[in-house]
Order: C-alpha cells, then sequence, then structure tokens
C-alpha cells in the first residue's frame, strides 16, 4: 500500500496571516505558555497529518495562539498544524514578519 501526504489547503485569509505576523514580531513568550494551550489535553494526532476544520477552530480560540505560532516559527522544520496555520501559512507569516524588521 502506497502512502501519499495530504495537502492542506490554506484557509486563512492575508488580513489574517498580516494580523498574526505583528503580534508574533512582538512576541516574547512565557515559556509556561504550553500550560494554558487549548490542545494540551487533546490527541496531538489531530494536529499532524490530515487538518480539519475543528482543529483549526480549536487552535483559533486557543488564548495562547500568538505564543504557539511564534514558537513554531522558530522552528521552521515543525509539522503539523501550530498557531491554528499549517506549515506554508507560517512560512508566509514568517517572511512577513522579516519585511517587518
Ligand atoms: S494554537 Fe497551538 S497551542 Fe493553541 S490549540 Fe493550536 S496548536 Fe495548540
Amino acid at each position: 500500500m502506497t502512502t501519499t501526504a495530504t495537502k492542506v489547503p490554506t484557509t486563512t485569509p492575508k488580513a489574517t496571516l498580516r494580523q498574526l505576523a505583528v503580534a508574533a514580531a512582538g512576541c516574547s513568550p512565557n515559556p509556561l505558555w504550553v500550560e494554558r494551550a487549548r490542545c494540551a489535553s487533546m490527541p496531538k494526532d489531530l494536529f499532524y497529518g490530515f487538518v480539519s476544520e475543528l482543529t483549526l477552530s480549536v487552535c483559533r480560540s486557543c488564548p495562547v495562539r500568538v505564543e504557539c505560532l511564534t514558537e513554531a516559527i522558530s522552528r521552521p522544520h515543525e509539522q503539523g498544524v501550530w498557531g491554528g496555520l499549517t506549515e506554508s501559512e507560517r512560512a508566509e507569516v514568517a517572511v512577513m514578519i522579516e519585511n517587518l524588521r
């Protein structure tokens, strides 16, 4: 059996990506942010592989979304959803942050 990677659609509007870039550029995450994560007690595989609208909606209402995104951008090889963004969206936000500096 052959396994194929699932392409995750980009669902975040550009204006939201820009807002998140500005927020992440000014964010210095408290190391304890993970304790406030909405996903803390959820199965981790929900945030890897196929990404559902349910997963993204959890992130969008997470109180530490910006902290999570900031952490992920500092580790560009991370896979899955961080901060409610896919890998390609995070790459886009990383470029936006660089352009803000
Ligand atoms: S934004 Fe990050 S910490 Fe919050 S639910 Fe999503 S993956 Fe978890």
